[in-house]
């Protein structure tokens, strides 16, 4: 495509040997150890490092802006559909955890308790929030008074604690940066129209913005959460091809606004506890980002997520006019709204800045030197094919919307093959089995709804139900062979 002319490639190739054998030292291959080539790139990309609390982790600038990337997408959408964002205190008295039966027992397990204020014990112990259900109905059954206050939109972006015994950056950490909404409706449709709007708002982000195909669907009462009536889930496949839960959306039907007392006056004047969703997703797709499009050379970002979309490096900086003529290009550059670093550091060779950049998925690189200058052009490598290819000077800034979109599809296309070359038809329970061991992927299979057969699975090869599908692929269930009511996703799962 934009191969127009391209320069000197002996030199071309010199650089990209180096390269080559610096990320030989720096990461684990992927092919080789998947988790440790997650760690790594974890580490070498900057994006998070451990905490002096086990489990806890520390999100770095760099990881931190990609978060904000997604944060100010998600926030932008959450307003557009008429939600407005509020916060509630991080403590919960045990008293209102306990109130939801399901959603206790839930998570219990997992509760980080504060006991005492200063050196005084506390009469009732606070827990620290796992997610807000609680606290925040019991504040909405102290507002809701009326059918003329609903819906309740509200959305909160915060932390939550979850004790985790074994834990990975952004995947599973005992503290996450999540949002979490919590939306009150006059009838069960619309709260069911709600929670499935937020669905779509998540599957649009992961796929448009994220570049990840999702799968969007109903989770198995089993894989619901804690005092839902419904979860809808939108699960993604890693390159290792196992599943991550990316995001969820509730139905939680009067569960809560019963056992709270939510109540409000409607127009028949009655009192009527109004129906309640809930839905979030996480700092969990960082780690989805990594694990999606990453490769033995780092990271690999979709231009609509990374922080830095271009960076423009100066070939022979030391030469008369190439600083002066790489500045003014990133001026035009961040004029026309892009997201542009210019990497001018005299103290740095520039085979260190590629493998810098590399690492860190930056989605061009522009290289700038006195060959182009002569020529009027710039020299271009894109991250995700690392294809290379010049451009005209003065095309630059209106070219380069073109080549970030392209960018932007190859990758979001790339993730679609490979999920589609490892997703499979299991109708033999035997063969499913062995051939899961062999090759993790999204399995489709049939199922006849019950739990023994789901646990069955569970048990034997650690796959869960990661959503329900659409199609039908016989009558059977997999499992038992009685009568299938479910076409389902089977997958092993972060
Ligand atoms: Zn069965």
């Amino acid at each position: 495509m934009y191969l127009a002319d391209r320069f000197n490639r002996s030199t071309q190739r010199r650089l990209v040997l180096n390269t080559e054998k610096d990320f030989v030292k720096e990461i684990t291959n992927m092919d080789k150890d998947f988790a440790q080539w997650y760690t790594d790139i974890v580490r070498k990309a900057d994006l998070a490092d451990y905490s002096p609390v086990k489990g806890f982790m520390v999100v770095k600038p760099y990881g931190f802006a990609i978060w904000e990337n997604i944060q100010a997408y998600l926030d932008q959408k959450f307003k557009e559909s008429g939600h407005k964002n509020l916060y509630f205190p991080l403590l919960i008295p045990e008293h209102l955890l306990n109130k939801e039966k399901e959603h206790v027992e839930g998570f219990a397990p997992e509760v980080a308790w504060v006991t005492h204020g200063g050196k005084k014990k506390l009469e009732e112990r606070l827990c620290v929030r796992p997610t807000s259900e609680t606290i925040i109905c019991s504040m909405y059954s102290k507002w809701l008074k009326s059918y003329r206050d609903l819906p309740y939109l509200y959305n909160q972006w915060c932390s939550v604690v979850r004790w985790e015994k074994e834990t990975r950056p952004f995947l599973r950490t005992s503290e996450f940066l999540w949002q979490e909404g919590h939306t009150l409706h006059a009838t069960k449709e619309e709260a069911l129209e709600e929670t499935l709007r937020i669905l779509e708002i998540y599957r649009e982000c992961i796929e448009n913005v994220l570049a990840i195909p999702v799968l969007s669907g109903l989770k198995s009462e089993n894989e619901k959460f804690a005092g839902a009536e419904a979860t809808y889930t939108v699960e993604a496949m890693m390159k290792d091809g196992k599943a991550l839960q990316s995001g969820t959306s509730h139905h939680l039907g009067t569960h809560f606004t019963e056992a709270f007392n939510i109540e409000y006056l409607d127009k028949d004047g009655e009192l009527k506890n109004p129906h309640h969703t809930s839905w979030g997703v996480s700092t969990r797709l960082i780690g989805a980002l990594i694990m999606s499009h990453g490769d033995n050379r780092g990271l690999v970002l979709p231009p609509r997520v990374a922080p830095t979309q271009i960076v423009i490096i100066p070939v022979r900086p030391e030469k008369d006019g190439v600083i002066d003529e790489a500045r003014k290009l990133y001026d035009e550059i961040k004029a026309a709204g892009f997201r542009v670093e210019l990497d001018d550091d005299m103290s740095t060779s520039v085979g260190r800045k590629f493998n810098e950049y590399e690492m860190k998925g930056t989605p061009l690189r522009i290289e700038i030197g006195p060959k182009d200058i002569e020529k009027g052009s710039v020299f271009c490598a894109r991250r995700d094919t690392h294809e290379k290819f010049s451009l005209a000077r003065t095309e630059v800034v209106a070219k380069l919307q073109e080549v970030l979109d392209d960018i932007q599809q190859s990758i979001f296309n790339k993730a679609l093959e490979r999920r589609e070359a490892k997703t499979f038809v299991a109708n033999d329970y035997e063969k499913f089995q062995k051939d899961l061991a062999k090759e993790m992927g999204f399995y489709k299979a049939m199922w006849c709804g019950e739990l023994d057969c789901e646990l069955k699975i569970k048990e034997d090869c650690s796959a869960t139900i990661r959503c329900f599908g659409e199609e039908k692929l016989g009558d059977k269930c997999l499992v038992c062979g009685k009568e299938a009511k479910h076409m389902v996703y089977l997958a092993k799962a972060y």
